[in-house]
């Protein structure tokens, strides 16, 4: 087993379609089957997953799985923390086997010129009972001592954030929820949402129709195919973004690991890879794409973009292997930030959609938040109310006030 697998005992059974259900779950992405667990756990009976391929054909399947607290806004910071707190004691809250969570520790690089939006950031996490703090140059080349800081001045560190194992954590979800009752329905795709009047009344599927008063919509990159017809158009878009692999150079001691990093002088992030390598996002995303017509393998540019970003943090990686990599999809909102929402016009409609390339490491909590809207009438967790989707139409899209750099649209260095 790779060190940065995760493990768990599923044997997913083709489940036929049932006709009736007390809630539906599409999409069978970490969101989709954290959501169905959490309702099995509250005593929701009844609770059907759809996924129109299979598990992790989405997003998850494809995700860097980043799991750190650091964000310009408390609100992602938050479920991030209640996320934390769940990965790092799996088997009491979820059940048998691991997320692969590696409390490695993280990094969050800023530009000089950022320097008070980094402390503005890090005081508001701690005040919510983050574990994070503001290091100088000197401390930050004991914390990673493989990395470049002559540009730098100040960062954050996060002694036990680090990553997880994401299609460990999305099969340990469903593994939990199928324990619990839950029936899963992989190759089922939802074709339409029925409603009659303003609330929800069946899903149709590739396999039937499904009567029910409550659905779950996490079709990330597919959501706007159920939305629109509703009427519900959230200005979301696909993207496309890709990640390299490059195994460490000789000169590299293979016996420690460095920590994940987030670069936002370069909008890049780092961090372990197995054993020996490294897996490196860079900001290259290209907005509007065709989901079903996505090319998962990496662009020929993007290898010299992963390298060139690896090497300018990490000097000593500069004549690393380039091993692999592949390219995914996710939802992005208009802006940048997911929508949580029982949607006002459509009751019995709830949705995660507009992931935004950063609900990973939110996924455990955003389930929490969305079984207790629907068991106990709304959510308690974390306040969802700066994720509502109707902040667009109010012409108050959420802006984080202590944003790094000029790009405020960027999702995966943020
Ligand atoms: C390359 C990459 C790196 C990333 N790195 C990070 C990171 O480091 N940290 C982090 O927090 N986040 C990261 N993300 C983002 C994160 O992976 C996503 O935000 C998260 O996985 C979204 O999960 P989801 O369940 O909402 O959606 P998805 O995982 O996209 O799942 C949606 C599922 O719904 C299914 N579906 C769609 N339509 C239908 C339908 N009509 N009927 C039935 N099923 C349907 C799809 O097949 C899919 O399986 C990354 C994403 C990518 C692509």
């Amino acid at each position: 087993m790779n060190r940065d697998q995760g493990s768990v005992d599923f044997q997913p059974e083709a489940a036929s379609v049932p006709r009736t259900a007390e809630v539906v779950v599409i999409g069978g992405g970490v969101n989709g089957a954290s959501t169905a667990f959490q309702l099995a756990k509250r005593g929701v009976r009844n609770v059907v997953l759809l996924e129109r391929r299979q598990l992790g054909a989405g997003a998850t399947g494809k995700s860097g799985a980043l799991v750190r607290a650091h964000y310009a806004n408390t609100w992602e910071s938050h479920l991030t923390l209640e996320s934390l707190r769940i990965f790092r004691a799996w088997e009491d809250e979820v059940g048998p086997g691991s997320p692969g969570f590696e409390p490695i520790g993280f990094v969050q690089v800023v530009a000089p010129e950022d320097e008070a939006h980094l402390r503005a950031n890090v005081a508001a996490q701690q005040a919510i009972g983050i574990e994070t703090s503001v290091v100088s140059v000197t401390e930050l080349r004991e914390i990673e001592p493989l990395m470049r800081t002559d540009d730098l001045s100040y960062a954050a560190f996060e002694p036990s954030s680090g990553f997880a194992d994401p299609n460990a954590t999305l099969y340990g979800f469903a593994a939990a929820a199928a324990a619990r009752g839950v029936t899963i329905c992989t190759e089922t795709e939802a074709t339409a949402i029925r409603v009659e009047g303003d609330r929800v009344a069946g899903v149709e599927t590739s396999a039937g129709r499904i009567a029910t008063r409550t659905v779950v919509l996490a079709a990330g990159s597919w959501a706007d195919r159920l939305l629109l017809p509703l009427g519900l158009d959230f200005g979301l878009t696909p993207v496309r973004t890709q990640v390299s692999i490059f195994r460490w150079p000789p000169s590299v001691d293979p016996r420690r690991r460095h920590r994940v990093v987030i670069d936002a002088t370069q909008h890049s992030w780092f961090r372990p890879e197995g054993a020996v390598s490294t897996l490196i996002g860079a900001e290259r995303s290209v907005a509007g794409i065709d989901p079903d017509g996505l090319r998962e393998g990496l662009d020929h540019e993007s290898i010299a973009v992963g390298r060139a970003a690896l090497a300018a943090r990490f000097p000593a990686f500069a004549a690393a292997t380039m091993r692999g990599g592949w390219a995914g999809t996710f939802m992005r909102s208009p802006d940048g930030h997911p929508i949580i929402d029982q949607t006002p016009s459509v009751s019995g409609l709830f949705c995660m959609a507009g992931d935004s390339g950063t609900s990973f490491k939110t996924a455990p909590a955003i389930g929490v938040c969305l079984a207790e809207w629907i068991v106990d009438g709304a959510p308690r967790l974390v306040d969802l109310t700066p994720f509502r989707s109707t902040r667009f139409a109010e012409g108050r899209p959420w802006i984080d006030e202590h944003a790094y750099g000029d790009d405020r649209t960027l999702t995966v260095s943020r």
